[in-house]
């Protein structure tokens, strides 16, 4: 048989005309036998690093996943485009297991999704043994990690891939960036170095924004309905509590959001999930126990109430926007609060010292991003040790720029005033004495009589509890564990003796009211259409997708991505010659959905 080639298989089956930067070559290794360790940010493509060499190859491509919920989605997606995929997983019964297997065996299929606790049975690996088999795919291979926050204790057994199958070619591909983890992923799944290819890590279509908190609600619904309206997304929260709490708000200001953490009950924690990877429009709003894994491309926002625990956390949380490719929004509300809170932890954790100076260089990297007043993707990619040279043009402070002015005088008269205090009270205190104003307890202390009391006449209280924060990030202050009291560090020590000069920011005012910031936050995909007739044409595609989508009880994503309909409300296509040159549309799902399509499209037009 001849065999085809990748591009003609990137084209007739997924509906696009050339591979991105990286996945070529990859590609190229794996058909002819070679391994492959890959790690591609989120949303770069690597599932059709593999997808495309098992069918290529002879024998069924196996693809290792640890995330079972998602197995139907990918494998829905892939029957969608006429690609012959199963999976075996617990959710099956033994008789549908089995079944899958002897497909597997008779070659029935280019690929099949197994996980990983099932793949190490005895029985599962005699079944390889009669297959023929394409390829391994170890899909987010840093789980294999022990040092890692994803370790999967199976994982580990996945080295008898390479002792067992030693010609079947293998790839694992992973979304994580750091250097430790790449290095023990490689060495336990047996691949050398020119077996890793890498790709950058920036995500270019996410537009980064910290916002200075005032009133977060307020301000995230101000973000929502100016930028949002209609869009999915997830709110991340700290706490259970306030995962619940906010998500009951959001309801009442009309949006459709949906609580999720890990004290939720199972059902009803699926059930949302579901809901929001299968509706469109859903908001999620969640602990860090979402997300792992989640598939959907078109999630066009992820804003953060709270810090997240690390700049790893953020970039990996934040990732999950955008995968399409399309303009999507990261968005971060974050306060003096935060930084005490952060700080206290740090404090109050058990760890020994070592492991408690790693943990305040990822605090501070992380309160580093928050304050910086230059570019934010030159700050979050040189934490990943990437060089990128600023001015990104797609971050708040590139478009906004940052004031930023010499406060090494506010920097004293702040430090001073909490030494003078006697180190022991929070911003809120502090800032009043500095403007002067005594309540009954400043009174009571004496503190109306010290030399700082009033001294700070220049700036409002908002302004010198932005001094305060800046000087909690910088690690000039420290925070009392238990009640938040600041006090002097060893770095304030030149600063209080004039040594050495502080730059500070002036942040921005708070917006008040809706309509203000328009247009600065990146658009959503509704803005993305300049007429109005052409939105309500994409309304219309959205809506005959979403019905074809529920017919199958699949998500909307896997029968067309939004892209593709962007692409169709900008192109028009009158023929299905035509509908075939939009990117997304393969050969099957040209066949299957075609005509609806030209027909919606011109119904409406
Ligand atoms: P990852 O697993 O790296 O997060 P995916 O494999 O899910 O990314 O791909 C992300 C998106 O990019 C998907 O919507 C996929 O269809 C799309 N994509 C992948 N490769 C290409 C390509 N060569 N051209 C156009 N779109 C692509
Ligand atoms: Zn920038």
């Amino acid at each position: 048989m001849p065999v085809e080639d990748p591009k003609h298989v990137l084209e007739r089956v997924f509906g696009y005309r050339e591979f991105r930067r990286d996945q070529e070559p990859i590609i190229e290794r794996l058909i002819s036998g070679g391994n492959a360790l890959v790690l591609m940010p989120t949303g770069a493509g690597k599932s059709l690093c593999y997808q495309i060499p098992a069918m290529i190859r002879e024998g069924v491509g196996i693809v290792i996943s640890p995330l079972i919920a998602l197995m139907k989605d990918q494998v829905d997606g892939l029957r969608q485009a006429g690609v012959r995929a199963a999976y075996v997983n617990s959710s099956l019964t033994a008789d549908e297991a089995r079944d899958v297997e002897m497909g597997m065996t008779r070659g029935d299929y280019d690929l099949v999704y197994v996980a990983p606790e099932r793949l190490s049975t005895q029985s599962f690996l005699r079944r390889l043994d009669e297959t023929r088999i394409a390829l391994f795919a170890i899909d987010e291979a840093h789980c294999v990690s022990q040092w890692g926050h994803d370790f999967r204790p199976e994982y580990r057994k996945l080295d008898l891939l390479q002792e067992r199958f030693p010609s079947v070619p293998r790839i694992a591909l992973t979304a994580t960036a750091d250097t430790p983890t790449q290095a023990e992923v490689a060495k336990h799944l047996g691949m050398g170095e020119t077996d890793i290819f890498v790709s950058g890590f920036d995500r270019a279509n996410i537009r980064y924004r910290v916002v200075s908190k005032s009133s977060a609600r307020s301000q995230l619904l101000s973000f929502l309905s100016t930028h949002h309206r209609g869009d999915s997304g997830i709110v991340y929260c700290m706490s259970r509590a306030k995962v619940e709490k906010t998500a009951a708000w959001l309801q009442g200001e009309g949006i459709d959001a949906l609580p999720y953490h890990a004290g939720l009950d199972q059902r009803l924690r699926e059930k949302h999930q579901q809901e929001f990877v299968h509706r469109d429009r859903v908001v999620i709003v969640a602990t860090i126990a979402f997300g792992m894994g989640i598939d959907k491309p078109d999630v066009r926002f992820v804003a953060h109430l709270d810090l997240p625990k690390s700049l790893e956390a953020y970039y990996q949380e934040t990732g999950r926007a955008g995968r399409d490719g399309l303009p999507a929004n990261a968005w971060m509300c974050y306060g003096y609060g935060d930084a005490v809170l952060i700080r206290q932890m740090v404090e109050r954790s058990q760890a020994g010292e070592e492991r408690k100076r790693v943990e305040h260089q990822k605090l501070s990297a992380l309160l580093g991003y928050c304050e910086t007043a230059t570019c934010r993707r030159q700050v979050l990619l040189r934490y990943f040790g990437e060089d990128h040279s600023g001015g990104c043009g797609n971050c708040d402070t590139c478009l906004e720029p940052v004031e930023t002015y010499d406060g090494t005088v506010h920097a004293q008269k702040a430090l001073s005033n909490v030494y003078r205090t006697g180190q022991r009270f929070g911003a809120s205190y502090l800032a009043a004495i500095l403007i002067g104003e005594a309540d009954e307890r400043a009174r009571r202390n004496g503190h109306d009589r010290i030399s700082t009391f009033g001294v700070g006449g220049e700036l409002d209280r908002n302004g010198w509890t932005s001094v305060y924060r800046q000087l909690v990030a910088a690690g000039a202050l420290d925070v009392d564990s238990e009640h938040g009291g600041l006090s002097l560090s060893e770095n304030a020590r030149p600063l209080l003796s004039g040594e050495r000069a502080v730059e500070l920011r002036r942040d921005a005012k708070p917006v008040r009211g809706s309509g203000a910031s328009r247009g600065k936050s990146g658009p959503s995909v509704q803005e993305l259409i300049a007429s109005p007739g052409d939105r309500d044409l994409f309304e219309v595609l959205r809506a005959a997708r979403l019905e074809l989508a529920r017919e199958q009880g699949v998500p909307p994503y896997v029968i067309f991505h939004d892209r593709t309909l962007l692409e169709m409300v900008r192109g028009k296509p009158a023929s299905l010659d035509e509908l075939a040159g939009i990117a997304g549309v393969g050969a099957t799902k040209l066949e299957r959905y075609g005509q609806i399509f030209l027909d919606a499209l011109s119904s409406a037009s």
